[in-house]
């Protein structure tokens, strides 16, 4: 739908109509605003389909990462055909927009598998390398030197060998082989996956607007405005092939569809700030949107003899907007080109209109 332009009937006393009179009482509350601009001032245009967003974005970023676990076996239940791949698994996360990041380990059951015991080959026991099987060693105590057959018919028994000249082996207990630790002795092992799972919600803040009000101003009137108007929300899951503009295409444009969101600006703005935090391990899963609207008048008027020094081409005429109501009940405006302000140069009560004020 065009936007919509009503007609201001020109009776020569535009001054008194109620567009009039809501700039009257602006410049009145304001400091440093003289009201002489608007004496033989008259409205040209009323606008009423002007609108500023407020569009909150908040995604659910999960990251995913996995880590073999290995035991010895011990008669657990085996799945037929074990899945690995890591983003098959289905969690529950947590709400979309919390600040603080949630971490989870999950033993993924589903995944287990089994393995011969690479230690043991699968025999339970390995032979031992310090005896190199024999369960026995030479004893080095009582070959160091060759004796006389004096010192022979002295010499007491070897304390470590009794004189048989081998020493046990404490590897293996003398047996030459060592159980295998690492399958616990049954020569298998079990293996499954464990995984690490964190959720934590990126948020971006866009403003559009169909008024020539700059978008930096516009949080600040959103502010301002006592009740909030909670224009349209929505929270849903997000796939891995998901795109913004078709996600937003499909559920807001559909309900909204003249809306004036320009959809291509926040798909960027999206891409931006969410999409590309997305990587192997990190996904988005859930999306939540918040839009806030702001209904704004965009009322131009014709104030002979002074001249708009913010927009040249505008010559003698303003433009205010009226973007709702404050907490008392008074219209809140937006101007930035009311030519009878002070910008401070010649003193703050000093209202004036000179070429060299600059103030917006
Ligand atoms: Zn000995
Ligand atoms: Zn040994
Ligand atoms: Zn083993």
């Amino acid at each position: 739908m065009a936007n919509k332009v009503t007609p201001v009937e020109k009776s020569g006393a535009g001054s008194s109509s109620a567009e009039m009179d809501v700039m009257k009482t602006y410049v009145k509350s304001k400091f440093g605003y003289n009201s002489a601009a608007l004496t033989h001032a008259k409205v040209n245009n009323v606008q009423r389909e002007r609108f500023a967003y407020q569009i909150d974005i908040w995604t659910l970023m999960e990251y995913r990462q996995t880590k073999k676990i290995t035991r010895p076996y011990n008669g657990e239940n085996i799945p037929n055909a074990a899945n690995r791949n890591e983003w098959e698994f289905d969690f529950e996360p947590p709400p979309t927009g919390s600040k603080k990041t949630k971490t989870d380990i999950r033993t993924l059951e589903q995944t287990r598998w089994t393995t011969i015991c690479r230690k043991c080959s699968g025999f339970c026991r390995y032979m031992c390398s310090s005896c190199k099987g024999d369960g026995g060693k030479p004893c080095y105590h009582c070959k160091i030197k060759a004796l006389t057959e004096t010192e022979m018919s002295n010499k007491k028994p070897c304390k470590h060998c009794n004189d048989t000249h081998v020493i046990h082996c404490t590897g293996c207990k003398s047996t030459g082989m060592i159980d295998c630790k690492s399958c616990k002795g049954c020569g298998k092992l079990l293996h499954w996956y464990e995984m690490k799972i964190k959720w934590y919600s990126i948020h971006s803040v866009t403003y559009q607007s169909n008024t020539k009000i700059p978008v930096k101003v516009i949080p600040k009137l959103i502010r301002k405005v006592p009740e909030k108007k909670d224009f349209w929300d929505n929270d849903q899951k997000w796939a891995k092939t998901d795109t913004f503009d078709k996600y937003f295409q499909n559920t807001f444009v559909k309900q909204h569809p003249n809306s004036h969101i320009n959809v291509d600006k926040l798909t960027e703005d999206f891409n931006k700030k969410h999409g590309k935090k997305a990587k192997k391990n990190c996904r988005i899963v859930q999306i939540k949107c918040s839009i806030q609207k702001l209904d704004i008048t965009e009322v131009e008027y014709e104030a002979k003899g002074f001249t708009n020094k913010e927009e040249k081409e505008m010559v003698d005429k303003f433009k205010y907007y009226v973007y709702g109501k404050g907490k008392k009940g008074e219209p809140l405006v937006y101007e930035n080109d009311y030519p009878m302000n002070s910008c401070g140069c010649f003193g703050p009560k000093c209202a004036h209109h000179s070429v060299c004020c600059t103030i917006a």
